[in-house]
């Protein structure tokens, strides 16, 4: 099913904005599409060399709307690469970011800030040597099947929130065109560099 142009246009603007925060991507030609799809999701479809963009269908407000296009569009912008974001539950942290400077940023500070948080005191956190473990299946993505586990995403967003209060979006988005963790922390401002060891050092050892 279709959606709105006011959507279409949100989503341009959030590539656009993507690309300024982490460089074009090298299938820039690819064109995206974005529909109403019974869950959230990008895909990128080696064989049409085109992204699909899916926002959930059952979605009844614009902010739900336009929170999960600026998430999915960080996918869209940085799936091609070989960077840290093979790390699957690392991915995700930069995606929740990228999606609350963008909902920041256009207007949605306070549902931006009410996504990102939301619930993160009841519930428990996974393990850091299980999330590491985490792996993305397209398969679930089509079919339905449950691709996270149980808290995934209260882990994932906890640990945006500690970027986001520790760290400058300027070292999160150098994370999203680094190629190893090393070079993260080469990359960055030296006055970063023992706050994402104590963030994300855990992770990466
Ligand atoms: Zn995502």
């Amino acid at each position: 099913m279709n959606i709105d142009q006011e959507y279409i246009d949100f989503a341009k603007d959030a590539y656009n904005q993507c690309c300024n925060w982490f460089g074009t991507p090298e299938d820039e030609d690819w064109p995206y599409s974005i529909e109403l799809f019974p869950r959230d999701g990008c895909c990128r479809m080696k064989l049409l060399h085109e992204y699909f963009i899916a926002v959930r269908s059952s979605y009844k407000c614009t902010e739900q709307i336009k929170s999960t296009i600026s998430h999915e569009m960080y996918h869209r912008v940085t799936m091609s690469r070989n960077t840290l974001r093979k790390n699957v539950w690392f991915d995700e942290v930069l995606a929740k970011l990228t999606q609350f400077h963008f909902m920041d940023i256009s207007g949605y500070s306070e549902y931006a800030d009410y996504s990102l948080r939301r619930n993160l005191e009841s519930c428990t956190t996974i393990h850091p040597a299980r999330l590491k473990r985490i792996r993305r299946s397209r398969f679930n993505f089509w079919f339905a099947r449950e691709g996270y586990p149980r808290n995934f995403g209260v882990s994932v967003r906890r640990l945006a929130v500690s970027a986001l209060e520790e760290l400058s979006w300027e070292t999160m988005c150098v994370a999203a065109s680094s190629n190893s963790w090393d070079d993260w922390i080469e990359n960055i401002e030296p006055s970063e560099r023992a706050k994402v060891k104590q963030i994300f050092g855990v992770y990466f050892d």
